[in-house]
């Protein structure tokens, strides 16, 4: 009999339930001997990466031996001129998921309250959970993020706010107003985590001009990703804009080497080929098209959209219709694990795959 070692694992770790990630092609491949395989399941950039980064990737790898510089110099001063902030005030993260648990880590106390929305991307929970602090949940109505709910919840216990703007998978949002009497409403003591994962989708004039925001609330903590728009979600690179002593107690906690060479050197091309990120915004504007379209011949609602996915109202079958997609070698996502099993997410890929996926639900679906 071996020791049993789970029994020494941390209660909040053995209780939590671990993020679920979208099926890889390698393993669908693998599982059913299909060649051909269409991934539409994590909202990565049907296009893939600018040639410039890959470029500068492949550059990057020859000195893969050595060790990255550990400020990652290069890249925060071209973000900082990006964003028009101090470099002071950017912090690398290997992906957004890490810059998360780092303010996590950096500032929630055993028992302190962290609160998020209802569906809210499935990361903060699990990230709260590490920490040992409670994850709150705000419900939401009508996919929307009620602003008066969440700062009802809010005691000497909570911490740190965390918000998807917009969200994943519900495409929720707060407009400019209502982000300002969220931050002019909470305490300067609780940090909000403002996740903008998806902002270069976003055009509409409502949406929120967060730097400046974060000159007025310095408990704002913006966070943003290589991973969607610009295509590197493989190299894991993210960073946060935050006032400069957030981001040296960020830098405080982080390990030494948050970012890969390869990601530094790819993210800091990919910054630079914003042709490549228009490409991008076109092709899925007009893959959201298709896609809606295709969704109303078929009288099925969906989630109003944000970003570069649809959230689709299968109904009782969604898993068996997931099922069927993956037989047909179409990977989209289940939502089981945000307790929401009638409903699926897809991303939009390149015009032929939003076909393929299309013509195999309606088959399904008229089955
Ligand atoms: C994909 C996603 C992230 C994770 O991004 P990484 O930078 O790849 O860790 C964060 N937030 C939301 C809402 C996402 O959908």
């Amino acid at each position: 009999m071996s020791y049993d070692y789970s029994r020494l694992t941390h209660p909040s770790i053995q209780t939590l339930t671990p993020y679920v990630p979208g099926k890889s092609i390698t393993s669908l491949q693998r599982e059913l001997g299909l060649q051909r395989v269409i991934k539409l399941a994590s909202n990565e950039n049907p296009l893939g990466a600018s040639a410039q980064a890959l470029e500068a990737a492949r550059n990057a790898l020859t000195e893969s031996y050595l060790y990255p510089e550990s400020s990652g110099h290069e890249l925060t001063q071209a973000l900082s001129q990006f964003v028009n902030v101090t470099p002071s005030q950017i912090t690398l993260g290997n992906g957004s998921d890490s810059i998360f648990s780092l303010i996590a880590q950096a500032y929630a106390n055993p028992g302190d309250d962290i609160i998020m929305f209802q569906y809210g991307f499935a990361m903060y929970a699990i990230i709260a959970h590490t920490v040992q602090a409670n994850p709150l949940m705000i419900p939401m109505t009508n996919w929307q993020y009620d602003v008066a709910a969440l700062l009802d919840k809010i005691t000497e216990r909570t911490k740190i706010i965390f918000i998807a703007n917009p969200n994943n998978p519900t495409g929720s949002w707060l407009k400019d107003d209502e982000l300002e009497y969220l931050l002019a409403n909470i305490p300067e003591t609780v940090l909000c985590v403002l996740d903008e994962a998806y902002y270069e989708f976003m055009d509409d004039v409502a949406y929120p001009n967060s730097l400046q925001a974060l000159q007025r609330y310095p408990n704002l903590i913006i966070t943003r990703t290589f991973s969607k728009a610009y295509g590197l979600a493989g190299l894991r690179v993210g960073y946060s804009i935050s006032h400069p002593d957030i981001a040296a107690t960020l830098n405080r906690a982080r390990l030494p080497f948050a970012v890969n060479s390869i990601g530094l050197a790819a993210a800091q091309a990919a910054l630079a080929d914003q042709a490549h990120l228009k490409q991008t915004l076109k092709i899925t504007a007009q893959g959201l098209k298709q896609l809606t379209a295709a969704l109303d011949q078929l009288n099925l609602k969906y989630i109003p959209i944000a970003g570069n996915f649809v959230t689709i109202e299968i109904g009782d079958n969604a898993l068996k219709v997931y099922e069927t997609l993956l037989q047909q070698g179409i990977i989209i996502r289940p939502l089981t694990n945000y307790d929401l099993p009638h409903m699926l997410r897809v991303s939009v890929g390149l015009p032929e795959q939003n076909t393929a996926f299309i013509n195999a639900l309606t088959s399904i679906i008229n089955q």
